[in-house]
């Protein structure tokens, strides 16, 4: 299981964003966490995937364990070794590249499995396979997306990351994205699934958790959550 205790993150040594997150993705499942624009989503899933360096931010207080072991203070690739693999906000594919350059930088962890994990990839986005030697940077914004969530997939992840899969896509576009995440989950790998799309992330989320300035407010079974006057009314817009 992936747990994130009591975690309190920092910008540039002042700038406080994560206060204190506790947060469990236990296996099998996919959950979802929702919560406004500058709420820390975007951090929470940086401080995961050892990202937070690079944007001047650390981790001041809490910790983050994979099974137990502590995770926060290895670097970005120690951690994709480890089976956790992101999905960067704003779907970032080398634009130059082809489909398939894209996905075979994803395996240089998983070097001798990169066939086995390219035909499973294909299987699960037939589109990509159709555009395989296109250039990347013609493709349309749903297919980026698959592409970025293809090549994470690449390292055969146990957890898979997503930051806002659904952001800027026709809503056709995003119930593709919702299936394919099922499809990803139920071939075994456990979703973290970062949503301003609050219907969308609980209608395929085991377990909700709603973050506000940079602090857990609501920690419920997806259903529950879906159920919740506040949810409804400033999350699916029904109040
Ligand atoms: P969004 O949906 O807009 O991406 P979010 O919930 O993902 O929002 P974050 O991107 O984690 O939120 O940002 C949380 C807060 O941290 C914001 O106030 C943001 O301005 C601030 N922040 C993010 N990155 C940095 C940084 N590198 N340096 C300083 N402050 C930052």
């Amino acid at each position: 299981m992936l747990s994130v205790s009591n975690l309190e993150v920092v910008y540039e040594d002042v700038i406080l964003v994560l206060r204190g997150v506790s947060l469990e993705v236990p296996d099998g499942q996919i959950v979802g966490l929702l919560g406004a624009n500058g709420a820390g989503k975007t951090t929470l899933l940086r401080a995961l995937s050892g990202l937070l360096d690079i944007h001047h931010g650390k981790v001041t207080r809490g910790r983050i364990t994979l099974d137990g072991d502590r995770i926060d203070h290895l670097d970005p690739q120690q951690i994709v070794a480890r089976g956790i693999s992101q999905v960067l906000e704003g779907r970032r594919v080398f634009a130059e590249f082809t489909v398939e350059e894209n996905l075979r930088v994803g395996a240089h962890t998983k070097p001798n499995d990169r066939a086995k994990n390219l035909e499973r990839v294909f299987e699960l986005f037939p589109r990509l396979l159709e555009r395989r030697t296109q250039t990347a940077g013609y493709l349309s914004g749903g297919e980026q997306q698959m592409l970025a969530m293809g090549r994470a997939l690449m390292s055969n992840p146990r957890y898979l990351l997503l930051d806002e899969p659904s952001l800027g896509l026709a809503p056709q576009l995003v119930g593709s994205i919702r299936d394919l995440i099922t499809a990803i989950n139920e071939q075994g790998t456990t979703v973290l699934l970062v949503e301003q799309n609050a219907s969308m992330a609980l209608s395929i989320s085991d377990h909700g958790y709603v973050l506000e300035t940079g602090r857990v407010v609501m920690d419920k079974p997806a259903a529950a959550l879906l159920d919740d006057d506040d949810i409804k009314e400033f999350y699916l817009g029904l109040g």
